[in-house]
């Protein structure tokens, strides 16, 4: 990759640089490699319903293989605090759909 290129042409340029210089060069590769792999790799969520690409200080929470962010399980829990009255309304719907049907001699 291009980014791998770069960063031999650099270390090649620095070698004759100090000590100091090579741990310090060194060590901020490191953190650059760190930061890379964080964004490469299992770090970086994609919330399956908002589509929103988290990271690792996003709060979300994986469901087996799925990650959902916060705000996305919130509304779930909003849905799952009011789940029984939501199937009683839609119980109550399709029963008022079957009397109309009924009605209408459908
Ligand atoms: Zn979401």
């Amino acid at each position: 990759m291009d980014d791998d290129n770069e960063s031999r042409e650099k270390s090649s340029d620095e070698k004759d640089s100090g000590m100091k210089d090579k741990l310090v060069t060194s060590l901020l590769e490191g953190k650059r490699m760190e930061a890379y792999a964080e964004h490469r790799t299992g770090d970086m969520h994609h919330c399956h319903l908002c589509e929103r690409i988290t990271y690792k200080r996003v709060p979300g929470k994986n469901i087996g293989e799925k990650w959902f962010c916060i705000d996305c399980l919130k509304k779930m829990k909003e849905i799952l605090d009011t789940m029984d009255q939501w199937e009683e309304e839609l119980a109550m719907e399709s029963k008022m759909k079957e009397q109309l049907d009924d009605n209408l001699g459908i």
